[in-house]
């Protein structure tokens, strides 16, 4: 186990934010900058021993200070969308920026993987973990409270990457917070990832409008092209995903009784046999095939991201749930601790 960081550039208020490595004893290796809580890198050998970077990024901290896409990310306060820009909360409005037609999508535009989070490095023996702590302020992005949050990113000998998150408010708000890495398990701009195989540990989801917003029906997934309770190739039936751009961007409600750590998801690439197991404590999770990548963006590798190059499982609270009072509740007191685990486990077969 090891951890080194450097400096990974300056942010526009002439702040250095930095890049730490942690590498374990098999090889893997994750970068993560406190600009944003981002997973920057993350290499993971194939069956013959291989190394390949499975997430999308970029190589520079300036397109990270720019992007739209939240490669990566720590999404905060709300992760994915809240219609109309708006939540009731205890008899008061409040009003959010409308950054996605007229809704609220990802925390805004000054989310959370905007901001430079503290950070500190902790080694262990089996885990080496990487500490941020940010104090979003009352108010910040139209959310209530002062909310102090805190996430941690745990490579373990075990070739698993853990995320933990906490959160504490002095007054009642809504708190959704996931990571946004886009993953393509055959190694980021080498194509597309309609080949990987995926189980979602899920027999309903979300209905969504044209905007993406829950219309609040859960719908059974069986006959439908949404149904992955065994594992079928991403592409099988992605054309049967209609309208604009089409493909998969629904959240699944988990099989799960409580807020236990349980599998969610399972992936596999067939050709380098890589397979990413997600395991979270959260009742729901996004599957989003990458559809609005569109090429023009050009990667790590000098490649172009088109259309499916990556999928995202973002486990979250459902979207929308500050106006679903059906949903299970976002929603964070005074007193209380947000808390929330999701744990990426990597093997080959
Ligand atoms: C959303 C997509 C969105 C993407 C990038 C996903 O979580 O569900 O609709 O385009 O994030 O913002």
């Amino acid at each position: 186990m090891s951890i080194e960081s450097t400096v990974f550039g300056c942010t526009p208020n002439g702040q250095d934010a930095l890049l730490f490595t942690l590498t374990n004893k098999h090889g893997v290796r994750a970068r993560i900058t406190n600009l944003g809580g981002i997973l920057v890198s993350l290499e993971i050998p194939d069956r013959d021993g291989r190394p390949a970077d499975v997430v999308l990024g970029y190589h520079a901290l300036d397109k990270y200070l720019e992007q739209k896409t939240y490669f990566g990310a720590t999404v905060g306060r709300y992760a994915n969308r809240i219609g109309k820009a708006r939540f009731t909360l205890e008899g008061r409005e409040y009003r959010l920026a409308a950054n996605d037609g007229p809704n609220h999508l990802h925390g805004g535009p000054g989310g959370f993987h905007r901001v430079l989070w503290d950070a500190v490095t902790v080694s262990g023996d089996a885990a080496s973990d990487v500490r941020l702590t940010y104090l979003s302020p009352d108010g910040e992005e139209g959310y209530p409270g002062n909310l102090a949050c805190q996430v941690v990113y745990s490579l373990t000998d075990d070739n698993e990457l853990r995320i933990s998150y906490a959160a504490t408010t002095d007054k009642t708000t809504v708190v959704n917070l996931t990571n946004h890495s886009y993953f393509n398990l055959a190694g980021e701009g080498t194509g597309s990832i309609l080949d990987h195989e995926l189980m979602i540990n899920a027999l309903q989801y979300a209905e969504v409008d044209d905007s993406l917003l829950p219309t609040g029906r859960l719908l059974d997934v069986k006959g439908a092209p949404l149904d992955f309770t065994s594992p079928t190739r991403i592409g099988a039936r992605i054309d049967q995903m209609k309208g604009d751009p089409g493909g998969y961007d629904h959240n699944y409600v988990l099989n799960k009784t409580g807020s236990e750590l349980s599998l969610a998801g399972r992936v596999r690439e067939p050709q380098g046999g890589r397979v990413m197991e997600v395991h979270t404590t959260k009742p729901g999770m996004q599957f989003y095939s990458g559809n609005f990548l569109d090429g023009s963006i050009v990667g790590k590798s000098g490649a172009p991201y088109r259309k499916h190059a990556a999928f995202c499982l973002e486990t979250q609270y459902y979207p929308d749930s500050p106006n679903r009072p059906e949903f299970p509740s976002a929603v964070l007191r005074p007193g209380e601790t947000y808390k929330h685990v999701t744990a990426y486990r990597f093997s080959t077969d």
